[in-house]
């Protein structure tokens, strides 16, 4: 079957060449020639594990191409995914990507003679596929839904784990508009053995967002309590949670032992979350609440609380050091989480513009984002290093933004001797205090006992 996809970023890409790899033709269109060149060289602008191999062997095996050109993809295509983003435009959702993608297929149906279904990836608030774009596609087609087909089909991958969420989904939800792109999407994922759902096209649109809502729910739910410890004192709010966690309605007790679901890293407390979805995401569906008269109260304090978590970073430096003005500060993991070279909405920023305000020195490192966080930052002033261990000693304190596993070496006796009682903020809680015997050890949601 041959899929023409629009956009290739994090979903785009991934879903292009997933699916090409399960035996699709695919072709990616998108509107930066940047991208289609590195693209077709086999080389992803993206970080994801197993997705550069993915990539050259699809390429290699004539299925997966890169193009700017929308007449190439949709040419032959049954089904065109949108997978352009959705940004955050004063908390509502921005949806003028997904509108010039709407605009440029429903012109090209105008002539088209093959049938074709449009199927919308990109998260859009409920209610957006069978009202916006429905209407963009039949006013610039001149044809009527059922003569196309029209369809929503969320994506849930994780950046980081994006390839391996893909080929192995919990579920794949159909949201479907007529019969024609219900039997492509049916199609589509013939390969894919995992639970199915078929709804309408806002159930599939509120799918995706109940679901993020709800993890960022648990996220700002378990910072709030963590800053009640902290204020508290004599509690460390991550023994709180390992508490909380043996609930087997958390952890399940079965025959084999108890489980312990990926759910559980939601309620570690923290620095708050970030990427490209859960804020932008929140903030829509709050909007969207509100543009129906409710207040969302839920949503608005998941991201007033948010908004505010990265500052404890700073107080918690604050708490021993006097000032932080003229010290130097080294600040490793700028990615809003491990794996992933994607700084948007990083809690890891946010930090540092802060301790920038409060003049300190920064200097940061990431194993994959630092060019990402350049391009970001802007002038903000920061010396980025491409090896932490060597400027370990010149620098007064040390923040854990984002848990990369080559972290832990901090932790290692000869690397954590050089700490010198130096304040370490693991703003991920990736150690234990006793790992830093040599370092004042400071965490979300514990307060420091010299405080
Ligand atoms: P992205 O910003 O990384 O990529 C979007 C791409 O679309 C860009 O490369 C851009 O050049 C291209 N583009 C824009 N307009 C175009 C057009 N008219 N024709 C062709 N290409 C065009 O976005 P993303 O992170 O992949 O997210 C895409 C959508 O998927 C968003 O709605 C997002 O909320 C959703 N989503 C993202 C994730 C994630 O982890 N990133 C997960 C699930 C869902």
């Amino acid at each position: 079957m041959k899929i023409c996809v629009l956009g290739t970023g994090y979903v785009g890409l991934v879903s292009g060449v997933s699916l090409a790899a399960k035996g699709h033709n695919v072709v990616c269109v998108d509107v930066r020639p940047d991208i289609v060149a590195s693209l077709n060289r086999a080389q992803p602008h993206i970080h994801e594990a197993g997705l550069p191999e993915l990539l050259g062997k699809v390429i290699a095996e004539r299925r997966f191409v890169a193009t700017l050109s929308l007449e190439e993809g949709l040419t032959g295509a049954e089904a065109v995914l949108i997978a352009v983003g959705t940004p955050s435009l004063d908390g509502r959702i921005d949806l003028q990507y997904v509108r010039r993608a709407a605009e440029q297929i429903g012109t090209w149906l105008k002539t088209a003679g093959t049938p074709l279904s449009v199927l919308v990836k990109s998260t859009v608030v409920p209610g957006t596929t069978d009202t916006v774009v429905r209407a963009i596609l039949e006013e610039t087609s001149g044809k009527k839904v059922g003569e196309f087909g029209l369809g929503m089909n969320p994506e849930f991958l994780r950046e980081g784990n994006a390839v391996e969420d893909f080929m192995n989904p919990d579920r794949i939800v159909f949201g479907c508009e007529d019969e024609i792109s219900q039997a492509v999407l049916e199609k589509l994922y013939a390969s894919w053995h995992c639970d199915k759902i078929t709804v309408n096209t806002r159930t599939a649109e509120m799918i995706k967002y109940a679901n993020n809502c709800l993890l960022a729910t648990q996220i700002s739910a378990v910072n709030e309590l963590a800053n009640l410890c902290f204020e508290m004192g004599d509690i460390d709010v991550q023994e709180v949670m390992q508490g909380v966690h043996l609930d087997r309605r958390w952890s399940p007790v079965t025959e084999g032992g108890r489980v312990r679901p990926d759910i559980l890293s939601y309620l570690i407390p923290g620095c708050g979350f970030g990427g490209s979805c859960f804020p932008k995401d929140v903030q829509a569906l709050r909007t969207l609440g509100r543009d129906y008269g409710l207040p969302m109260p839920v949503l608005q304090s998941v991201l007033d609380i948010n908004e505010l978590q990265p500052l404890q970073v700073v107080r918690l430096l604050k708490s021993c050091m006097d000032s932080l003005d003229g010290r130097k500060i080294l600040v490793l993991g700028l990615a809003f989480k491990p794996d992933t070279d994607d700084v948007r909405e990083s809690a890891s920023l946010r930090i540092i513009r802060s301790l920038v305000q409060e003049g300190s020195e920064v200097m940061a490192h990431d194993p994959a984002a630092i060019l990402n966080a350049k391009k970001e930052l802007g002038e903000c002033p920061v010396q980025f290093v491409n090896d932490w261990k060597p400027v370990l000693n010149g620098a007064d304190a040390v923040v854990i933004a984002t848990r990369w596993n080559d972290y832990g070496a901090l932790a290692r006796p000869e690397i954590a001797a050089r700490l010198d009682d130096k304040p370490v903020v693991d703003a991920r809680r990736m150690f234990r205090p006793e790992d830093f015997s040599n370092a004042i050890y400071l965490t979300i949601g514990r307060r420091p006992l010299k405080d």
